[in-house]
C-alpha cells in the first residue's frame, strides 16, 4: 500500500496538542474558496512523497523524543481520500504509542474511513458552514457530511476540535456562527472550537497552478475581528 503524501512538517504546533509530525496528504474532493493548498486538490498531481504506511511511521519515529508529549496529525488536501493508508499508519502510530490526530472536512464517510476512526484519538473537523445553501458554492460540492460525521465521532466518544474558516464577507455572519455554536455546544466530544481567520497567503499558489482565485477582492479577517467571534462562540464551547 502506498500513500501520496504532498509534505511533511516535522515539530508542527497548531495541529492537535503539543509538538506534532504533519503529513498533508495528496488530494481533496472539496474545491473551497478560500483554501490555501490548492496544490493538494489533485490526488494524481506529482507529490514529494510516495510511501508505505511503515516507511511513513519509520520518519515519524526519527523526532520521537520531540513529538512523544504530542503525537503525530494527518492533514491535507482530505487524507481520507487515502483512508486504507491512514488507518494502517494510525495502526502503526498506536503500536508506538503515539498520540493520533486527523484533521479532516468530514466529507468522505465509509466503511474504510471508520476503520481510520479506530485509531484516532482526536478528530480536527473543520465545519465549512451550517449555511445549507452556501455550502455548495463555498465548498464546491454538493454533499455536506460534516454533521453526519461530527455524529459518528459523538457515538465513538473521539475527542473533537472543530475548526471554522472565517471569511469576511461569506462566512463571517453572526446568525451562522451562533448556529454553529448552538450546534456543537450539545455534543460531549466536542472539546473545543478554533476559529482560523481568513487569510491571503496561499493565492501565489493559484497562479502557478493555472487557476483563478475567486477570492482576489476579499480581505484578511481582522486579528480584533476574530478575537470578537471568539468571545462570542466561548458561550457554547471553549473557543480559540
Ligand atoms: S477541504 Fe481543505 S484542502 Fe480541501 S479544498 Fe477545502 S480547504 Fe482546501
Amino acid at each position: 500500500m502506498i500513500g501520496r503524501i504532498h509534505s511533511f512538517e516535522s515539530f508542527g504546533t497548531v495541529d492537535g496538542p503539543g509538538v506534532r509530525f504533519v503529513s498533508f496528504m495528496q488530494g481533496c474532493p472539496l474545491r473551497c474558496l478560500f483554501c490555501h493548498n490548492p496544490d493538494t486538490w489533485d490526488i494524481n498531481r506529482k507529490c514529494q512523497y510516495e510511501m508505505t504506511p511503515e516507511q511513513l511511521r519509520d520518519e515519524a519515529l526519527k523526532y520521537r523524543s520531540f513529538i512523544k508529549s504530542g503525537g503525530i496529525t494527518v492533514s491535507g488536501g482530505e487524507p481520507l481520500m487515502q483512508a486504507e493508508f491512514v488507518a494502517e499508519y494510525f495502526r502503526l502510530c498506536h503500536e508506538e504509542g503515539l498520540h493520533t490526530a486527523l484533521d479532516t472536512s468530514g466529507a468522505i464517510i465509509t466503511d474504510k474511513v471508520l476503520n481510520v476512526l479506530d485509531n484516532t484519538d482526536l478528530v480536527l473537523l473543520d465545519i465549512k458552514t451550517m449555511d445549507a445553501e452556501l455550502y455548495p458554492r463555498l465548498t464546491g460540492v454538493n454533499q455536506n457530511n460534516n454533521l453526519a460525521f461530527l455524529d459518528i465521532l459523538e457515538e465513538r466518544g473521539i475527542n473533537t476540535w472543530i475548526r471554522h474558516v472565517v471569511v469576511p464577507e461569506i462566512t463571517d455572519n453572526d446568525k451562522w456562527l451562533h448556529k454553529l455554536g448552538n450546534h456543537v455546544a450539545h455534543y460531549n466530544c466536542v472539546e473545543k472550537i478554533e476559529i482560523l481567520p481568513y487569510h491571503t497567503l496561499g493565492t501565489y499558489k493559484y497562479e502557478k497552478l493555472g487557476e483563478k482565485y475567486k477570492l482576489m477582492d476579499t480581505p484578511a479577517l481582522s486579528a480584533q475581528r476574530a478575537n470578537e467571534i471568539r468571545k462570542m462562540m466561548s458561550q457554547y464551547k471553549p473557543c480559540q
